[in-house]
């Protein structure tokens, strides 16, 4: 497989897949930049191989072409200013002008695509209105599909090679993060450094696994996690199961849980996960004590008591004082950790105290050589919150990307490049 570091650009021309989907505020100018500086590495070897970079992203949801709130056009002097070069904007990504600017392109010179999603081609969407009948739908799908391949072959048109650097979308087959790799042959197209930093490290989580492996499993409900818990039980040897979910495996193993947050039509589901565990071998490690509140609030009244013993009106909003030394001595007895989702309402300082032991936990466990993975959603903001980012072996940026990951499905993005 051809890789980034191998691979010399000089008089190249590169089409770089970026996630430039940034944040704007109703000025927009950007509010947080971190999506543009991971991509940095990537952009600025191929420049200083002497290649030349055709970066493309999506940003928002465009709903037709032009969306000019969706403007990349308002990014651009940002990239500029990152990259140390001027980079030239195409206010078309698929057109004569475009592919003409990305022609011209000199080694050491950038060139910004519009959008990629103002056309309903990048995601093979059609853009139909509410009223349309299922046969102009279905027409209107077959027409996309064709035009797809069209504007693909165009995007490509502009490139000697690809890269992708895209973490974000590659759980998409888009065209340009999944189907333009197909106009490349092995040799010249390659992961950028982000998406290869992810990969490896979903591959050292999932595949090429140090035991023990833990994995924290939080956040709020158990329905959005079924697929990874069950995923998950077929790799792991300990699964803490932690935050809001707790409490629907709680009950339906018959404890009270007063006014906590539950999902009754998954009681049975619980009941089953706590059994395919056993027959797996893993240990699924469930609070004993948490700290309960009389309302929704950072303000209520608390107290610690049995996870099985909450009275009515109250509910569980955080770990106990018992619970966090079991999950701690669990995690920092892990070679392979992976956690997703709070542990506890962290968003609320007096609720934060049980995910922020997790994350130390973790932290201790990295800094004796395990390798930790934190990802989706919530899970980063708590490291961030905590001061904790630099303490685990990798942050991942992929939201979406990651958690179909760990479901263990295929991602369309890595499978273009990888073949797998
Ligand atoms: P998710 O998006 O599923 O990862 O859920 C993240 C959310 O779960 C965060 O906003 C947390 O505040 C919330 N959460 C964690 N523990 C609890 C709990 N015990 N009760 C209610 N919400 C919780």
């Amino acid at each position: 497989m051809q890789t980034i570091d191998k691979f010399n650009f000089a008089g190249k021309r590169a089409f770089v897949r970026v996630d430039f989907n940034v944040p704007l505020n109703e000025n927009f100018e950007i509010t947080d930049d971190n999506r543009i500086r991971a991509a940095l590495p990537t952009l600025k070897k191929i420049l200083a191989d002497g290649g030349s970079v055709i970066i493309a992203s999506h940003m928002g949801r465009p709903k037709k072409n032009p969306d000019l709130k969706y403007s990349l056009k308002s990014i651009l002097a940002h990239v500029s200013e990152l990259l140390g070069v001027d980079v030239k904007f195409a206010p078309d990504c698929a057109n004569e002008e475009a592919a003409k600017m990305a022609a011209a392109l000199k080694p050491g010179e950038a060139l910004l695509l519009e959008n990629l999603r103002f056309y309903e081609e990048e995601e093979g969407k059609p853009r139909l209105p509410e009223t349309a009948t299922d046969e102009e739908k279905a027409a209107a799908k077959k027409a996309t599909k064709e035009s797809q391949k069209k504007f693909t072959a165009t995007l490509a048109s502009y490139a000697d090679c690809y890269v992708n650097d895209a973490f974000g979308t590659a759980h998409r087959a888009h065209a340009s993060t999944a189907l333009i790799a197909k106009y490349f042959d092995e040799n010249n197209k390659m992961f950028g450094y982000l998406m290869e930093k992810e990969v490896i490290a979903v591959q050292k989580v999932m595949t090429d696994t140090a035991h023990p492996f833990t994995a924290i499993m939080g956040g709020s409900k158990v329905s959005s996690k079924i697929e990874i818990i069950e995923n998950l039980l077929t790799k792991v040897d300990n699964l803490i199961i932690a935050g809001g979910m707790t409490y629907t495996f709680t009950k339906a193993l018959g404890g009270k849980i007063g006014s906590s947050l539950c999902e009754d039509d998954k009681l049975d589901l619980a009941l089953e996960l706590l059994e395919k565990a056993k027959a797996n071998n893993v240990k699924m490690i469930l609070a004993v004590d948490a700290k309960i509140a009389d309302s929704f609030s950072n303000d209520a009244n608390t107290k610690f008591v049995p996870v099985d013993e909450i009275p009515d009106g109250w509910l569980g909003l955080d770990n106990g004082p018992e619970t966090e030394k079991i999950f701690a001595n669990v995690i920092k007895a892990s070679k392979t950790i992976l956690w997703n989702g709070p542990t506890g309402v962290f968003e609320f300082d007096n609720f934060s105290h049980g995910s922020r032991a997790v994350g130390e936990a973790i932290a201790e466990a990295t800094k004796n050589g395990a390798f930790s993975l934190v990802g989706g959603g919530d899970s980063v903001a708590c490291v961030n919150k905590f001061g904790l980012a630099d303490k685990v072996s990798y942050v991942s940026t992929g939201g979406g990307a990651l958690l179909e990951a760990i479901e263990g499905r295929v991602l369309p993005g890595i499978e273009a490049i990888r073949g797998y």
